[in-house]
């Protein structure tokens, strides 16, 4: 058995781990990041080569932090030297929206908007189809999670912290010192003054221990629900341009972004929100049924006459839930909790790992909204 000590110990490789292990350690400060699996693996939710970053939020809150992960996007590529986040323009269309209200909100946030007629849009896009207004921002995009992931970890490896792949946290406690201590499946012991718990879809697994930090008997965590996303990759056919990340809501909430070097053409990543069944870390099979596949065949088939309806290529993740949609960001004591939840945290992810290094430092204190006791601050 060896025991580390450091000043964080992160657990959790994904998206928001990798970050707050950049941030962390680029504030001087002595990180171990502790990863059940390989870095980059496929089992959670950062796995891929593409995620839609966008700017149409109507919630204040998410439209200002937008404006604040654009700014840590930009500082992630410049201190990498790898740019990961490519501009493709968003849509967002359908019978579900209120397109002149999100059209004027957007513009009050800050972002930049057109809104096109069905007519217009369509001849801007001859590739989709339309049936209703769709408004259209620029700085909308694409990026890569796993170029991503290894942009952050070997920053933060560059600045000293330690990267450990094949480490399971099994246990995490208060060391009698008032520090914490993890202990790893392979016996070793990491001894620190913060720990991050940045597990996504895992988080129940530490349900006790965030309990015992907060002093509590009871669960502090929010009920979290898991389901398994899928997505499908659809070729451009021979001829059609790249088409800008898009959110179409007509019932279902359909949504699409360029492929990424996942598969081998231009291609289209296409996907229904929430159509994956409720699973958990221990069940869940990666397995895709006939039904979810003919759905999203079905959609591309009819809105989007650009792509060949015939999916090149098929993934599955897991997506974490809130009852209220909101993430987790909160600190009690010594442990800090980050968890982005409902499916449209990537984009964040450099600002939340600034958030959460914020947290450890304290240099600020939680958003009440993320709060994980937030009964009285939940809308
Ligand atoms: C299919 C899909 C599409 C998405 N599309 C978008 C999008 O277009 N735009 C967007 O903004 N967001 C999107 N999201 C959401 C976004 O990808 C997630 O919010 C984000 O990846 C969550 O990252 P994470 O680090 O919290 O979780 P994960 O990536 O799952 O990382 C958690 C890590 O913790 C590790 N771990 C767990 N338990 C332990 C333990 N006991 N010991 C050590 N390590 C442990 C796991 O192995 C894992 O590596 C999408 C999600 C999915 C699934």
């Amino acid at each position: 058995m060896s025991i580390h000590r450091v000043d964080v110990a992160i657990v959790g490789a994904g998206l928001m781990g990798s970050c707050a292990a950049w941030q962390l350690a680029s504030r001087g400060l002595t990180v171990a990041v502790l990863e059940a699996y390989e870095v980059g693996h496929d089992h959670g939710s950062s796995h891929g080569r593409s995620r839609s970053f966008r700017r149409a939020y109507a919630d204040p809150l998410y439209a200002a932090m937008t404006g604040l992960a654009l700014e840590q996007w930009q500082r992630l590529q410049d201190e990498s030297g790898t740019q990961l986040l490519t501009g493709t323009g968003g849509i967002d269309h359908g019978p579900d929206y209120d397109t002149e209200t999100l059209s004027s909100l957007m513009t009050a946030h800050g972002v930049p908007n057109e809104l096109l007629s069905a007519r217009q849009a369509e001849i801007r896009w001859p590739g989709m189809r339309f049936e209703t207004d769709a408004i259209f921002h620029t700085c909308a995009g694409v990026f890569d999670p796993e170029s991503t992931i290894v942009a952050t970890t070997s920053l933060a490896a560059a600045a000293g912290a330690e990267i450990m792949p094949m480490t399971r946290v099994v246990d995490a406690n208060v060391a009698p010192s008032g520090e914490v201590a993890l202990h790893s499946s392979g016996g070793d012991q990491i001894i620190a003054d913060f720990a991050v718990l940045t597990t996504g879809a895992w988080l129940p697994d530490f349900s006790s221990a965030v309990a015992e930090f907060a002093g509590n008997s009871e669960p502090v965590l929010p009920p979290l629900t898991i389901r398994q996303q899928q997505t499908f990759h659809f070729a451009l056919r021979p001829g059609e341009d790249s088409l800008p990340t898009f959110v179409h809501k007509n019932g279902k909430q359909m949504y699409g972004m360029p492929s990424g070097s996942d598969v081998p053409v231009p291609a289209m990543k296409v996907g229904c929100f929430h159509d994956g069944d409720v699973t958990t870390t221990e069940v869940r099979d990666q397995r895709i049924t006939d039904e979810q596949r003919q759905a999203v065949v079905d959609y591309v088939s009819e809105w989007m006459p650009a792509l060949d309806p015939t999916p090149l290529a098929e993934s599955s993740g897991l997506i974490t839930m809130t009852p209220d949609g909101d993430f987790i960001l909160d600190r009690s004591g010594p442990l800090v909790v980050a968890a982005t939840c409902s499916g449209h945290g990537a984009k964040f992810a450099p600002l939340i790992g600034s958030m959460i290094a914020d947290l450890v430092t304290g240099a600020a204190q939680p958003t009440p909204r993320f709060q994980m006791d937030r009964g009285a601050s939940a809308h």
